[in-house]
């Protein structure tokens, strides 16, 4: 009797937690405004430590921590690197329980008379460069908000209001497309936002650190903002500036519209911080080699980024596979389309950094042969289709393959780029000359002139 009763009772434990249905989300506003604090200042043990308070009212309450990272293509968020958290109300402890099934789910029972819920918790760097990205260093730091933010399940990310406050160390600057309200000391308060935004508007900052104005005078900026180890490495010469003035040239060229209110690129050259090339709707993060403006000959092969990444607010942040509207970060999202999110961008990625001469023409056309040499020989297109090698984010998590000729990997990014190649050649042959890419460009991008939110395509709507 004893016995089955604490079988009983052990058994009501765990399924309350097993799996339980979350909340789903709906497209309503949230009751109140998400208020983060993150202190960032912490540059020896490089621990980033947050405080958050979540409007919340009595009864069960789900809280999440975001798994699908939008840019990244997989549910590969860094919550191995997420510790210490500590809820309480009006200043009393409340219980959390971890989601049997889903391990990004915490449950909690908010008692009576609570408003709020405050958490505490840390998100902590790897101390080993095989435990993940390197994210703070003794100069720069940089702040992927996916990975320093929980909020409450059963509502759309864009109807969640935000404010943001990060301490840096001291005197560092910053760059970053969320909008300022004010800097106190080394307290950066932000303007309240949505989630879906903020997630999208990462912050780099450094103690070095130089903004350059890539379109002077422009009613809509663009700005690059750079962070390094080093004094001397921030610095661009007035000809290497120009070529990067060139690349939002030749962008506006090629799209004629623009689906930001600013740009920011953030641009980290450093040998410790992790690299890194991540899209934004007004920003992207770039982190490549400490000497990408020092030993500019040497530095050609990096200089594709910037390009990739900028064509991106277009192809992939305007312009988004309908699998990828998704309504908060705990939901799937659907890769099927990346051969155009990913594999188009790679093209027009290559195309702009020689039309803006970031590279010489024919440095790119034999990046473009060694691509299609590739291609010609590897095992696995015999089983499997470009197509099918966009679930390899998913699948792998961009970790080492064994046997990567026969498994293939992400070619969805360079062999996506040779299919482009081929309807740009194919256009030009059928119409003499007259069309190419660049009409596709126009009519499929350059729609919708300052429209700032996704706009979502399918597979015909491509073929159109
Ligand atoms: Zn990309």
């Amino acid at each position: 009797m004893k016995l089955a009763l604490l079988s009983m009772l052990m058994g009501a434990a765990f399924s309350a937690h097993a799996g339980s249905p979350l909340p789903a989300p709906v497209d309503q506003n949230y009751p109140g405004t998400l208020v983060l604090k993150v202190d960032a200042s912490d540059t020896v043990q490089n621990i980033f430590r947050v405080k958050e308070s979540i409007p919340a009212k009595p009864g069960k309450m789900t809280l999440l921590y975001p798994q699908w990272v939008p840019a990244n293509h997989g549910p590969s968020s860094p919550i191995n690197q997420f510790a210490g958290l500590k809820i309480s109300a009006n200043g009393k402890p409340v219980t959390w329980h971890r989601d049997n099934v889903n391990v990004f789910a915490f449950h909690v029972e908010v008692p009576a008379g609570t408003r709020t819920l405050d958490l505490e918790y840390q998100f902590l760097s790897p101390t080993e460069a095989n435990q993940g990205r390197t994210t703070m260093t003794p100069e720069i730091l940089g702040i992927q908000w996916h990975a320093v933010t929980m909020y409450p399940a059963g509502y759309y990310t864009r109807r969640i209001p935000i404010q943001a406050t990060v301490t840096v160390p001291q005197g560092w600057q910053y760059g970053s497309a969320l909008e300022l309200d004010e800097r106190k000391g080394d307290d950066l308060v932000f303007k309240t936002t949505d989630l879906e935004t903020f997630v999208d508007s990462p912050l780099f900052a450094g103690h070095y650190f130089k903004r350059y104005d890539l379109d002077p005078g422009a009613k809509i900026p663009v700005h690059m903002n750079v962070v390094a180890d080093t004094a001397e490495a921030v610095e661009a010469k007035p000809e290497q500036l120009e070529l990067h003035r060139n690349l939002i040239k030749q962008a506006y060229k090629l799209f004629q519209s623009q689906h930001y209110k600013h740009y920011d690129f953030l641009f980290a050259l450093s040998d410790e911080f992790g690299g890194v090339g991540r899209e934004h709707h007004q920003s992207s993060e770039n982190g490549v080699k400490l000497d990408y403006f020092t030993d500019w000959n040497k530095a050609e092969s990096m200089r594709g980024l910037l390009p990739h990444e900028f064509t991106h607010s277009w192809d992939g942040k305007f312009r988004r596979p309908a699998g990828q509207d998704v309504p908060d970060f705990n939901t799937p999202l659907q890769n099927d389309l990346l051969w155009v999110y990913e594999g188009q961008t790679q093209f027009w990625g290559q195309v702009l950094s020689a039309r803006s001469g970031l590279q010489k023409s024919a440095s790119v056309r034999d990046q473009i042969a060694v691509n299609a040499a590739r291609y010609s020989s590897i095992a696995g297109r015999e089983w499997r289709t470009v197509q099918d090698t966009t679930y390899d984010p998913i699948i792998n998590s961009r970790r080492p393959l064994g046997w990567s000729s026969y498994q293939r990997s992400e070619d969805y990014y360079n062999e996506g780029a040779l299919i482009w190649l081929d309807v740009d050649t194919k256009l030009r042959e059928m119409s003499g000359d007259k069309l190419s890419l660049d009409d596709f460009a126009r009519k499929f991008y350059g729609v919708k002139d300052g429209m700032n939110t996704a706009l979502h395509y399918t597979f015909d709507d491509v073929v159109k």
